[in-house]
Order: structure tokens, then C-alpha cells, then sequence
């Protein structure tokens, strides 16, 4: 039988939540910090761990089947993959920063400035498009600190909370593109049976994140009025409790909507609400 290969980053913002996301498909394997190569004992996987720079290409070559990877990375290295799942983590954007005592306001105002990055094939398309002229000064790190050190008018840099931003004396100016960790596949790859049984455990995974499992008390009187505030094809299961009309309530919550529900739900009558996380949900 064909052995899969997965690659992930070896070390760095996405190497936890990566190795996280493949347990919790039930993947079993060590999570060797020294070697490029895990395998996994209960399913036809191979890990390698990567630099993120290098996943791109290794999939695009066909040297690995799947890739988990920011859509930055991806941008940037214009390979040829299939985009087969985003993963709701490893979130950020990219962004040009400007010095927060600097006059720019205006796009057009970086015209015939300089701009450090790391990331200079999606700046120098987001400035094509934009019709802005500005030199793009490729770096290979702390970008951060080139206008500080006069290398620089502005940068283009990943930004999550904004922190390193403000500490260096700068403020996001424009958005250039928001990215997150996403699963991708050689051009194909997800037609393969074992591609699709490993995007089904991770799509189960990522389901179960979003909702949440609610079991409450309710009085008999009151059960219609709770029900309509339910969503669900099948749910919710309604179980008889020993005090006489009294009914406990089963049913999943989107997370999203969680706290909005719960008090509706205690508003129209819902009591002894416990809420639980949920492991997995297939369909
Ligand atoms: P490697 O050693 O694998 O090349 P790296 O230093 O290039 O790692 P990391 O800093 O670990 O990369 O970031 C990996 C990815 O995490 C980024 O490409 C991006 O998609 C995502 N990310 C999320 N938040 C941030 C952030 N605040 N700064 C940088 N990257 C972020
Ligand atoms: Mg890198």
C-alpha cells in the first residue's frame, strides 16, 4: 500500500498547531525534534519536518503529498498546489508598517520610497496593482528595525497582534494580504482515497472546534420555546428526567454564536446548563 507523506514545519508559529491538528486525527507518532522524518504507526503517513519556506515546493515536486503551511508562504513561492483545507490557525497579515511619526497617509505617497520585506513577490504585485513605484528592499529578517536603522521609509511584515509593530515605532499603514495555516495537496492529490480519508478526519476535527455540546434542564411547559431556539437537522434529543415534567435537552452549539444562544436559552427557560467541548463530529 502507498505511504502518504505529510510535510509540516520542524520548529517555529505553526509546528505545534500543526503536530496538535494530526494527534487529534488520531495519527500516532513521535514528534522527533532532531530527525526530518516521523512515521505514523496506525495510519500510511510519513511527517517530514521542514523549514515552511521548502513545503511549497516539496509538494509542488511531488516529494511530498500534503503540506501545512501559511498561504503567505505559498503566495510568495508561486508554486502550483491545490488548496484542499484552511485550518483556522496561524492567522496574520501582511502589511505595510510606516514610522508612527512619519507624514505617509496615502498609498501614493510611497511612490520612490524604500520598503523592506521579506515577502517581495506579493509586495511587488500589491504595488503593480496599486500603479505605486517604490523600491523593494528584500531582507531576510527583523525587518522591523530598517527604518530605525535608516535602511528603509517602510516595511512590509507579517502582523498578528500588532506588538512587535508598536515596540519598533511603527504602525500598520495598508493591508497587503491576510493569511492563515492551510492544507495543500499536489495538483491531484485530492482525488487520491487516502488524501481524501486524511482531509475527512481533519475536516471532523475542525467541525467539532466550532461547536460545543449542550445538555440543559428544562420544564415541559417551556420545551417548544427552547427547541425553536435550537438549530440542527436531528438534534436536539430530548431525554425524560425523574421529576415529572422535566426534560434534559441534548444538542450542539456553533461556538460562534455561543454566548448570544446561551442566554437566550436561559431567558426562555433553559436551567442546570453544562457545556461541553467535542472531540470530533463525522458526518
Ligand atoms: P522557518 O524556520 O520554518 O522558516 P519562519 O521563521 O520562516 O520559520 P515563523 O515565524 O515560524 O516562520 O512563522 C511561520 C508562519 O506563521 C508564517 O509564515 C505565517 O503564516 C504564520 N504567522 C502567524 N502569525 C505570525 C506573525 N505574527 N509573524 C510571523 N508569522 C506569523
Ligand atoms: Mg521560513
Amino acid at each position: 500500500m502507498k505511504t502518504l507523506k505529510i510535510a509540516i514545519q520542524k520548529s517555529g508559529r505553526l509546528n505545534e498547531k500543526s503536530v496538535e491538528l494530526l494527534k487529534n486525527c488520531g495519527l500516532s507518532f513521535e514528534n522527533y525534534k532532531s530527525s526530518l522524518i516521523s512515521p505514523v504507526s496506525n495510519f500510511p503517513l510519513e511527517i517530514l519536518f521542514l523549514r515552511d519556506d521548502d513545503i511549497p515546493e516539496y509538494v509542488q515536486d511531488g516529494i511530498a503529498d500534503l503540506g501545512i503551511v501559511g498561504e503567505n508562504v505559498i503566495r510568495e513561492t508561486e508554486v502550483e498546489v491545490s488548496y484542499l483545507q484552511r485550518l483556522g490557525f496561524g492567522k496574520c497579515s501582511l502589511k505595510i508598517a510606516v514610522p508612527n511619526n512619519n507624514s505617509i497617509q496615502h498609498l501614493d505617497q510611497l511612490n520612490g520610497k524604500a520598503i523592506a520585506t521579506t515577502y517581495p513577490v506579493i509586495l511587488g504585485k500589491f504595488l503593480k496593482e496599486k500603479n505605486i513605484q517604490a523600491d523593494i528592499r528584500t531582507i531576510s529578517g527583523s525587518v522591523e528595525i530598517s527604518p530605525g536603522l535608516g535602511l528603509s521609509d517602510a516595511i512590509c511584515d507579517l502582523v498578528s497582534t500588532g506588538g512587535t509593530l508598536k515596540s519598533n515605532g511603527l504602525v500598520p499603514f495598508a493591508d497587503v494580504m491576510s493569511s492563515e495555516a492551510v492544507l495543500i495537496g499536489r495538483k491531484g492529490s485530492e482525488n487520491e482515497e487516502l488524501v481524501k480519508e486524511l482531509i475527512q478526519r481533519i475536516q471532523s476535527v475542525l467541525r467539532a472546534k466550532e461547536t460545543k455540546y449542550v445538555v440543559l434542564n428544562v420544564h415541559s411547559d417551556n420545551l417548544s420555546a427552547i427547541i425553536n431556539l435550537l438549530p440542527g437537522v436531528k438534534s436536539p434529543s430530548v431525554v425524560p428526567l425523574a421529576e415529572e415534567n422535566w426534560v434534559a435537552v441534548h444538542t450542539v452549539i456553533p461556538e460562534r454564536d455561543f454566548w448570544d444562544k446561551i442566554s437566550q436559552l436561559k431567558q426562555a427557560g433553559a436551567q442546570g446548563i453544562v457545556v461541553m467541548p467535542i472531540e470530533k463530529i463525522i458526518l
